[in-house]
């Protein structure tokens, strides 16, 4: 069997022209959603990131702005700022990119960002609303994921989906997804003995562990859809993901590439929050 390659850039394309007719919508209304994304320190793989939402904001036609501090920014500054565009009812989603500087505790900052502004859906009011199947701003490379299976009418209810990773901004939430669709969803980690005897039963299978090539075509049932989140860079340059893509492509149904899968779709489903938030917070929901 050869795989079907799920572009994510092609499903991001359809979801921001959906987004740019909400945005222009809103905009007749008198409302231009506005992300601010907060920058702390100068590391060039998180500006490159950055640049991405923002010229993802421009495209479908939502106010963004940059607000950059230096490395040395001290905890209770940033918090400080933070409250300030809690109260700005000129901004509604508040994105703070990760990583931090080590001084500064990453938690108190997500706890810090009002739930209804909370864009990346870190907030722990947010995380526990998803795991209570309630509405909630949902964290963006998960829900990412699911659509991505939604464009390709992958079937997920009464199947079994295995997700390798179980951090708390990919693994655990998109397993949790993978629920409230009905799956039945076994999760896999680093202490994972025989990961292959798991993830060879899983209809659909997402890898999220960050390690290149971890899963070939021995690791793959016939026939599954295989997500790939991992995102990793080679010695000479390359984004690699998790999946050895050239053979998994030969046995699996469904393979989303890296670069160019899952990516493009984590920006547009920040796009999709900030203009939930902006309705939800002036009653348009
Ligand atoms: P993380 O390091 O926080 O978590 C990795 C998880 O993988 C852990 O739960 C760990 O237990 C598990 N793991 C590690 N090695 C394993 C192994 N050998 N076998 C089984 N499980 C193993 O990483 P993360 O933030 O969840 O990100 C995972 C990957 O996804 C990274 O490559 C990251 O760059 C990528 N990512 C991509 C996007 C995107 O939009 N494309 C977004 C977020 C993360």
């Amino acid at each position: 069997m050869t795989a079907e390659i799920i572009s994510g850039k092609q499903t991001a394309k359809e979801w921001r022209a959906r987004l740019k007719v909400e945005a222009d919508e809103l905009k007749s209304k008198g409302v231009v959603p506005c992300l601010t994304v907060i920058m702390v320190g100068d590391d060039p793989a998180s500006l490159s990131y950055i640049k991405g939402k923002i010229k993802g904001c421009a495209e479908v036609g939502l106010r963004s702005e940059l607000k950059r501090f230096p490395a040395s920014m001290q905890e209770a500054e940033l918090l400080e700022v933070i409250e300030q565009c809690n109260a700005d009812e000129e901004i509604d989603g508040i994105l703070v990119q990760l990583p931090l500087p080590p001084h500064i505790s990453e938690q108190k900052v997500i706890e810090t960002i009002r739930p209804d502004k909370d864009v990346d859906g870190f907030h722990p009011i947010n995380i526990g609303r998803m795991v209570a199947g309630e509405e909630a701003l949902i964290s963006c490379t998960p829900q990412g994921i699911i659509q991505l299976l939604k464009a390709k009418d992958i079937a997920i209810e009464g199947k079994h989906a295995v997700v390798v990773g179980r951090s708390n901004i990919v693994g655990k939430p998109v397993g949790l997804l993978l629920l409230k669709e009905n799956a039945t969803v076994t999760y896999c980690h680093s202490k994972t003995p025989d990961l292959s005897t798991f993830t060879r039963t899983a209809d659909i299978l997402i890898v999220a562990a960050g390690r290149a090539g971890l899963i070939g075509a021995d690791d793959v049932k016939e026939g599954a859809a295989v997500i790939d989140v991992g995102v990793n860079r080679t010695e000479d340059g390359r984004l690699v993901g998790d999946v050895r893509f050239e053979e998994v492509k030969e046995k699996a149904a469904y393979l989303t590439p890296v670069p160019g899968g899952v990516g493009p779709m984590t920006i547009t489903m920040l796009l999709a929050n900030t203009i939930k938030a902006a309705k939800k917070r002036r009653g348009l929901l």
